[in-house]
């Protein structure tokens, strides 16, 4: 504000000065002319002084960033829509915004891996342009996610449509599975039509999409073949992305540990690990007879095989994850599988499965590290999930709550904590997107 004034005077003074200037004689006109370079000078260096080098700076804050290893109390600095710098102490006076971040983390901005956000209007659409799915900015910002990942939503056909719509008119970064069967994840016998699942087709709009298409996606499929998931991976290979499998049910349920070892490549994603279905239609990670993790499920993630949650609405079971997380056996990627039908049942959010597995006893920096790094190496967006200098400047600031807290699962299976993540502050390529309880300073800026 005082440089703000001053500057006022300043450019008064001139006025003033160049007023005088056409009323003078020659010698006083030289005076005067003096008078103003000073002036000009002063006004001159007086912006450089207090020009502000960067745009954000988050003070005191635990950075978590699991990618350059850093777990520690320190300040970042932003500007430009990019990451300037980490260091212990950063001069908040160089900034526009301050945001006070002691006591809370400051982790990358969150990828959620498997969502639902291709919403529409379409009645009878499901989750491909229709009502289950939801709008990305009403449900990403307010729990620290940046970039979501739409689960097959769109299928090669529906794509273009998933992209006016959506992708192109979303704060948050939205990238895609392409479902492998062509009308996109229409639910019924859309999914189930095997003629509609063109591998050469899917990796051609991918290769044109690749800005957004990270991979290719099998869902519901019912029945004993396994021609979905091969024409994935077939068109996986065509275009170098991973796929993520839904392994839908059959019964008998169809081999696990087949599909892990001779089916998927290292690096594709099994989606809903721990997922215990109901009439046991498909195989489980964690033997129910021994609550063990299976030895080839092991091996599989050996292998390199991505165990990702997609908590869902039918998709989580603490009978299947508490001995895991116990085993050690952590997901590689956290994700919601979000849509109308999981995020008001057990799921709830990002935040809320995270909080689950923290409970259950997964590290922190694991948690952290399953929402952010990992899932981008996943995705082969490596330029995402850290918080490099020079990276884009995507960041969370969660507080982690202490007080009495229930998680609950599909069948109503219930523990208790102390503690469970909120998402404090959310930054999406430079700008303030989210801020619960206005713990920046100050809170807007004008032309930013
Ligand atoms: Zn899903």
């Amino acid at each position: 504000m005082l440089q703000q004034e001053l500057r006022k005077s300043f450019c008064l003074l001139l006025h003033n000065e160049f007023s005088l200037f056409y009323h003078s004689n020659v010698d006083r006109k030289n005076r005067i002319m003096k008078k103003i370079h000073c002036l000009l000078l002063l006004l001159f260096f007086g912006s450089i002084v207090s020009a502000q080098s960067y745009d954000i700076v988050i003070k005191g804050g635990h950075v978590i960033d699991p990618k350059n290893n850093i777990d520690a109390v320190m300040d970042v600095a932003i500007g430009d829509g990019k990451i300037i710098q980490l260091a212990n102490n950063i001069d908040a006076k160089q900034a526009k915004q301050v945001v006070n971040a002691k006591g809370m983390y400051v982790t990358p901005g969150l990828i959620d891996l498997h969502a639902h956000v291709f919403f529409g209007t379409e009645p009878d659409h499901y989750l491909s342009n229709g009502l289950v799915a939801v709008v990305p900015d009403g449900f990403t910002f307010r729990v620290g996610v940046t970039t979501v990942v739409d689960a097959g939503g769109a299928g090669w056909k529906s794509f273009p449509l998933f992209k006016k719509n959506i992708i192109d008119n979303s704060q948050t970064r939205v990238l895609s599975f392409l479902n492998i069967v062509g009308e996109g994840m229409r639910g019924g016998a859309y999914e189930q039509n095997m003629n509609d699942m063109d591998a050469k087709m899917n990796a051609f709009v991918a290769k044109q999409y690749k800005e957004y298409i990270v991979g290719f996606k099998v869902a519901h499929y019912v029945g004993p073949e396994w021609v979905p998931v091969d024409r994935a991976v077939e068109a996986g290979k065509l275009a170098n992305v991973p796929v993520m499998i839904d392994f839908g049910g059959n019964h008998p349920p169809l081999s696990i540990e087949e599909l892990y070892m001779k089916h998927l490549r290292p690096g594709d994603i099994y989606t809903h690990t721990y997922a215990l279905l109901e009439g046991n239609s498909r195989e489980t990670v964690v033997d129910t007879a021994t609550n063990k993790v299976k030895s080839f499920v092991w091996e599989a993630k050996k292998r390199g095989i991505i165990f990702d949650v997609g908590y869902g609405g039918a998709s989580f079971n603490f009978t299947q994850a508490i001995p895991a997380i116990k085993a050690g056996f952590y997901p590689n990627t956290i994700s919601t599988d979000l849509h109308t039908g999981s995020m008001n049942t057990s799921m709830k959010d990002q935040l809320s499965v995270m909080s689950k597995f923290l409970l259950m006893g997964m590290p922190l920096n694991e948690v952290i590290k399953a929402s952010t790094w990992t899932t981008a190496q996943v995705i082969k967006r490596e330029e995402l999930g850290n918080i490099s200098a020079g990276a884009i400047a995507d960041v969370a600031v969660l507080n982690l709550r202490q007080g009495n807290f229930g998680f609950y699962d599909k069948t109503g299976y219930k523990i208790e904590g102390k503690q469970k993540f909120e998402c404090e502050l959310t930054i999406k390529g430079g700008k303030i997107v989210y801020d619960l309880n206005g713990i920046t300073d100050p809170i807007y800026v004008k032309n930013k």
